[in-house]
C-alpha cells in the first residue's frame, strides 16, 4: 500500500461515515444537549485533515522502513540474543506467509489488539509518551470525529509498536488497506454520540460507553481505566476494565489548566515540556 491509497481509504471512510453517524448522533445521541457544532470541532477537523493528510503523506516511507526494515532487523537481533537462532537464519524465515486467511485475521487481530492496549497504557503511565497522548483527552464533548484529536507522534508511536505482528506475518497490500479502514472506523465508532447497544457482546468488544469512561475526567484505576482497542479482554485480565450503566459526566482532562487550548501551543507541546525537563 502506497501512502497515497492509504490516504484516500481515510477520505472516502470521512466522506462515507461522516454523515451516517452525523445522522445516527441527531436520531439518539447519548447526551442531547450536545450540539452538531460543539466547541472546538474545527480544531478536531484540523487534527484529523493533518494526520491523515499531510503528516501520513510525510510519514508514510519513514514508517515504512522502520516497520518493514529496521524492526525486523532490531528484533531479529534480540531473539538472536536470547535464543541460540542465528539472526540471519532468523531473518531468512519472515515474513511467513498464512495458508488460511481466517488464522491469519485471527493472529492479526489478536497480536494488534494486545499491543495496542499495552501501547495505550504506557502513553498513561509514562509522562514522556502522555506528552503526546494529552492531547487525545483535551476533547471535553465526544462524538464521531473528537476521536480522530490525536498528535501524530503519537500515532505513529502507537504505528510502530501494533505494527510488530506485519514484521512476522505477510499481509497483502488490500489486506493493509483495510486495516486501516477498520482502525480509522474504529475510532468514529468507539467515540460517537449515537447510543447505541451491544448487548452481551458489549462486555467483551469495545464500544463507545466504555471507551467514554476512558475519557472520564475521574481515574477509577491508578492510571486510568479502558486501554483497550478492539476488545476489552486485556482491561478485564489485567484489572483496568471499568463501566457503569451510564456514561460520564464530565470529560476530559482532570487539570484542564495545565494544558493549552490553542491549536499552536497544543501542536508544540511536547517538545517545549521536553525542553523544560531539559532546562530544569
Ligand atoms: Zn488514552
Ligand atoms: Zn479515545
Amino acid at each position: 500500500m502506497n501512502w497515497l491509497s492509504e490516504t484516500f481509504s481515510h477520505h472516502w471512510m470521512f466522506l462515507l461515515m461522516g454523515p451516517v453517524y452525523i445522522a445516527l448522533e441527531a436520531i439518539r445521541p447519548i447526551k442531547r444537549e450536545q450540539k452538531l457544532f460543539r466547541g472546538e470541532l474545527g480544531q478536531d477537523i484540523f487534527w484529523y485533515v493533518l494526520n491523515n493528510v499531510y503528516i501520513d503523506a510525510l510519514l508514510y516511507y519513514a514508517r515504512v522502513y522502520i516497520t518493514l526494515h529496521l524492526a525486523p532487523k532490531i528484533w531479529a537481533r534480540v531473539i538472536g540474543f536470547i535464543t541460540p537462532f542465528s539472526t540471519e537464519n532468523f531473518l531468512s524465515q519472515f515474513p511467513t506467509k498464512l495458508d488460511s486467511t481466517f488464522l491469519l485475521v485471527i493472529i492479526i487481530f489478536f497480536s494488534r489488539d494486545f499491543l495496542s492496549y499495552w501501547a495505550h497504557y504506557f502513553a498513561h503511565r509514562l509522562k514522556f509518551l502522555w506528552n503526546f497522548h494529552i492531547l487525545h483527552h483535551s476533547v471535553k464533548e465526544l462524538d464521531w470525529l473528537s476521536g480522530h484529536r490525536s498528535y501524530w507522534l503519537d500515532g505513529l508511536i502507537f504505528d510502530l509498536i501494533i505494527s510488530l505482528p506485519l514484521v512476522f506475518i505477510e499481509v497483502s497490500e488490500e489486506g493493509l488497506t483495510l486495516i486501516a479502514l477498520w482502525e480509522t472506523h474504529l475510532q468514529f465508532f468507539i467515540h460517537t454520540n449515537y447510543k447505541y447497544s451491544l448487548g452481551y457482546l458489549g462486555k467483551w468488544l469495545n464500544n463507545n460507553q466504555i471507551h467514554w469512561w476512558h475519557h472520564s475526567v475521574r481515574n477509577h484505576h491508578k492510571y486510568g481505566q479502558n486501554f483497550g482497542s478492539y476488545t476489552l479482554i486485556w482491561d478485564r485480565i489485567f484489572g483496568t476494565y471499568y463501566a457503569e450503566d451510564n456514561v460520564p459526566d464530565a470529560i476530559g482532562l482532570n487539570d484542564p489548566a495545565s494544558y493549552p487550548s490553542n491549536i499552536i501551543k497544543r501542536f508544540f507541546y511536547p517538545f517545549t515540556r521536553l525542553m523544560n525537563l531539559f532546562k530544569k
